[in-house]
């Protein structure tokens, strides 16, 4: 099953099942509240006009405004975004961030355009998408391809367009000089690194110092992740990005790694390490495993070849059902996404607080909120999987979906 929103779909009909959740509400939750689909026009610098498709999935609000990112990308889809907003509303729900579920999305390369474009491609999507968004109504993020700069152009926009004084708290992801929270860049990584620690302090498995890390990505969540992991006496042997992957028994220095990949555009060829291909990496003999880069990329066709023990899911929807049912079978504990990697929209609720009510938080306090917050998920989670003595992602579809039922 590689279509993402069959998949979430399918998870939390075996939570719903195995906790004996309410069936009709069950059924709601699995259609997004609205989806939003609109034309974006943008005049080319070569004076062409093109136009751009551009989405919004609302999955659900009842604990709260819908919340989730916005991607740039060619291959962006209606299932995608579903499938994404529905992710965010179970993982809100986990963490207990007051936000419902949101996605959007824009299918464009955003390599191929200028600077002038993807300003006014962001623009664009604002002016037609302003009247269903807003601090208490959705309130959008980055993703795959979005940044901070892009966050400025849709609040500038944003407040042309509405005046709204809260203009600030209806985008979070923003620079830190324009409103943005300390510490939201590690949040992800960091959250997934707290759960790591967790999972070794609650002897959820033995994982003693030195026990070895191979992580898919090397994108923001991978190398902080990657970085917090160390610094907790775990190795970091592989690490990848689109163009390969590379291996280091006696584990990778990523200051040296990252100092590399920008000269060369690739971590391929890093020295002393060895090249091997996303698949490889896969199979490593490592203790943990750590998918950070896309969806599906554990399937049914390389489950039986992992060996990793653990694996933490930093992206979103890694792993196939298909998969799941084979790492149940081999004992591999799965620590699913709506757990692993909800360190990000943490980070993104004290953003939004800290607008709303003009506040302005040091990291430290950041991180340490942080922590606390993933600590009190990782151990909500763990209670309800000792219950009724499932999995991790069971354990965490039943919390989140109990805590959103409870609230329609
Ligand atoms: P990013 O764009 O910073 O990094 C993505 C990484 O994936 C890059 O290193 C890229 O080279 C790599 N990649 C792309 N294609 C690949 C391929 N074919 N094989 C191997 N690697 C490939 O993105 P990110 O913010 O680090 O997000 C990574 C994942 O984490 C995504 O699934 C995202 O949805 C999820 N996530 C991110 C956040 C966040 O706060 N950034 C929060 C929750 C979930």
């Amino acid at each position: 099953m590689t279509n993402s929103f069959e998949t979430a779909k399918y998870q939390l009909d075996q939570a719903a099942k195995l906790a004996q959740l309410d069936s009709k509400k069950i059924e709601q939750l699995k259609t997004p509240d609205r989806y939003v689909e609109v034309s974006i026009p943008v005049l080319m610098d070569n004076g062409e006009q093109r136009i751009f498709q551009g989405f919004r999935s609302q999955h659900n609000n009842a604990r709260g405004p819908y919340k989730g990112g916005i991607r740039y990308h060619h291959e962006v889809h209606l299932d995608e975004v579903r499938a994404l907003s529905f992710w965010m509303s179970f993982k809100n729900a986990v963490v207990e961030v007051p936000f419902g579920g949101g996605k959007g999305g824009i299918i464009v390369n955003p390599k191929e355009l200028s600077s002038l474009e993807l300003e006014k491609l962001s623009r664009g999507y604002v002016k037609k998408m302003f009247r269903v968004l807003g601090p208490e109504v959705d309130v959008p993020a980055p993703d795959v391809n979005t940044n901070g700069q892009i966050m400025s152009w849709f609040v500038d926009e944003y407040k042309k367009q509405t005046g709204d004084e809260k203009f600030l708290a209806t985008f979070t992801g923003k620079p830190i000089e324009n409103g943005g929270s300390e510490g939201r860049t590690e949040a992800t990584g960091f959250g997934g690194a707290y759960v790591l620690e967790e999972i070794v302090k609650r002897k959820v498995l033995n994982l003693p110092k030195g026990s070895t890390v191979a992580i898919q990505g090397f994108g923001n969540v991978a190398i902080y992740f990657a970085q917090a992991v160390m610094s907790l006496g775990f190795t970091v042997v592989a690490m990848s990005d689109s163009k390969g992957a590379i291996y280091k028994k006696e584990g990778l220095a990523i200051k040296d790694l990252m100092e590399h990949k920008k000269q060369y555009g690739s971590v391929k060829g890093f020295a002393g390490a060895e090249d091997i291909t996303n698949e490889e990496l896969m199979e490593l003999p490592v203790d943990a495993l750590v998918p950070a880069a896309l969806e599906n990329v554990l399937h049914q066709h390389n489950a039986e070849k992992v060996k990793a023990k653990l694996i933490i899911e930093m992206a979103n929807g890694p792993t196939t059902p298909e998969a799941d049912k084979i790492f149940m079978e081999k004992k591999i504990i799965v620590i699913p996404d709506i757990l692993a990697n909800s360190g990000g929209v943490c980070v993104s609720y004290y953003e939004w607080h800290q607008n709303m009510y003009g506040e302005k938080w040091t990291k430290d306090q950041v991180l340490e909120k942080l922590r606390k917050q993933m600590e009190k998920a990782f151990d909500d989670v763990l209670k309800i999987k000792e219950k009724y003595n499932t999995t991790f992602r069971n354990a965490a579809y039943i919390l989140a979906a109990e805590r959103i039922i409870v609230k329609m």
